[in-house]
């Protein structure tokens, strides 16, 4: 379930403007990739890369490869719809579906995908999605009630467990912690620690502290300055 991710010369465009250089990076398997630098360098952006997502702004394309397993995301005839099975994304605001309930919402990703499943291996996918995001203590008694009346540290960790539902390989968080308080952020981190036993995860953060608590390597964007591209300049690995 967890795959190795080799970017090789990937440049991304919004229309004519260049605004992620030549990024080339192997990530490996069960680990965890902390990406950081200043705002507007490229992060949002190259995170949304690895899974197509940026495609569903208009004018936005790449140049470069993004192999996953050994297969390349922007080869001829690869399907985006498959992609985003295979590579999942967790967003900065917590957005599980209101008017759905928490069984629903876990199960969401999984219905988009067409997969009908049986009521006893749904109830099951539940359980180990919901315990695979630290939440099943806390929601097992109360399934059938909305998503969106539990917390915020609570609701991302839903939308964590709906995106394991799916079964991908690789896993993208784009600043998972920065809408939620201090204390939902160390349960959201020590959660990104554990999720690698099974998924190589890539996330965006602006906090350091963050980086080094949860991730293996830290990769370093910069920009030269307004109008330029952002790069990846620098790595660490001494974690
Ligand atoms: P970061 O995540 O590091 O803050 P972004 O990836 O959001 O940076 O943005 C990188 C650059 O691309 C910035 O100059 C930003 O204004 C630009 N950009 C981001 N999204 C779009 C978009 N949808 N259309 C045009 N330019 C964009
Ligand atoms: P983030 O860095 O988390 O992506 P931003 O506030 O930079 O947040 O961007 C919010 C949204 O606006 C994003 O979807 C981004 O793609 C888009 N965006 C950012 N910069 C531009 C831009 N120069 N032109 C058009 N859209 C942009």
């Amino acid at each position: 379930m967890s795959k190795r991710i080799d970017v090789k010369n990937l440049d991304i465009y919004y229309g004519d403007f260049l605004a992620v250089k030549d990024v080339s990076v192997t990530i490996e398997p069960r680990s965890v990739t902390a990406l950081i630098g200043p705002s507007g360098c490229g992060k949002s952006t190259f995170l949304r890369s690895l899974n197509r997502m940026h495609e569903v702004i208009p004018g936005a394309h790449v140049q470069g490869e993004v192999v996953i397993d050994g297969e390349n995301l922007y080869g001829k005839g690869v399907d985006p719809v498959m992609v985003r099975r295979k590579v999942g994304m967790v967003f900065q605001k917590p957005n599980p579906f209101p008017t759905m309930s928490i069984r629903e919402n876990v199960l969401a990703g999984v219905k988009l995908n067409n997969k009908r499943i049986k009521k006893s291996d749904a109830d099951e996918l539940v359980e180990t999605s919901l315990r695979g995001a630290n939440l099943w203590n806390e929601v097992k008694d109360r399934l059938d009630k909305p998503g969106s009346g539990l917390s915020g540290g609570q609701q991302q960790r839903l939308c964590i467990a709906r995106t394991i539902a799916v079964r991908p390989e690789v896993v993208l968080m784009d600043e998972p912690c920065s809408a939620l308080d201090p204390i939902s952020t160390l349960a959201v981190e020590d959660l990104i620690a554990e999720l690698k036993e099974n998924y190589t995860i890539v996330i965006v953060t602006h906090n350091m502290q963050q980086a080094a608590r949860c991730s293996d390597r830290t990769g370093f964007f910069n920009i030269e300055g307004t109008g330029k591209p952002g790069q990846l300049v620098e790595f660490d690995d001494t974690q």
